[in-house]
C-alpha cells in the first residue's frame, strides 16, 4: 500500500473511489462511500468516509459491530438509540452495539464523516413493524426517521 494517499479536494482522495453507500436499496438517499483504510490481518478495522448530500439519509439500523464517528464536513442530525443529536464539524458519534441509529443531512450543506468499523462485522438489521412502533412512541424520532 502507499505510504501517502493525497487529499485531492473536496474529500476525495487519490485513487480512492467513490462508492455506493450500500449495493442496492431505496433506504437509504444520497449518500456515497470510500474506503480510506481496508484494514488486514495486522489491523483488524476499516475507516471510510461517508458523505451525504443535502436531504439525504443512511439506512436506519441497527448491528452488534458499533460505530465510531467523527463529522468533517458539514452538519446534519442522527439518532442512537432514542434520542435526535445535531452533528457538526468535529463532533464524534458512538453508536453502541444493537443500538438504532440514522444519519441525515438536515441543513443545507452536506454531511461528511469518518465511520471506523470493525474488519469483520455482522450483518445490519432493519426495523420491523414493532421496531418502528417502538421507536415511534418518541415523537421527536418519528418525526425524525426514515424507513
Ligand atoms: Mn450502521
Amino acid at each position: 500500500m502507499t505510504s501517502v494517499i493525497r487529499h485531492l479536494d473536496d474529500f476525495r482522495w487519490d485513487g480512492v473511489p467513490v462508492l455506493n453507500y450500500k449495493e442496492e436499496g431505496t433506504h437509504f438517499k444520497a449518500i456515497s462511500r470510500q474506503v480510506l483504510f481496508a484494514g488486514g490481518p495486522k489491523l483488524g478495522a476499516e475507516l471510510r468516509y461517508f458523505e451525504i448530500e443535502p436531504g439525504g439519509h443512511s439506512t436506519l439500523e441497527r448491528h452488534d459491530h458499533i460505530h465510531s464517528v467523527m463529522i468533517i464536513r458539514g452538519a446534519g442530525h442522527c439518532l442512537v438509540g432514542d434520542a435526535i443529536h445535531p452533528i457538526a464539524i468535529n463532533d464524534l458519534v458512538y453508536v453502541p452495539t444493537m443500538t438504532w441509529h440514522q444519519f441525515r443531512a438536515t441543513g443545507g450543506q452536506p454531511l461528511g464523516f469518518l465511520c471506523l468499523v470493525n474488519l469483520e462485522r455482522d450483518r445490519p438489521e432493519r426495523p420491523d413493524e414493532k421496531a418502528v412502533a417502538h421507536l415511534r412512541a418518541v415523537p421527536q424520532v418519528a418525526e425524525f426517521i426514515r424507513l
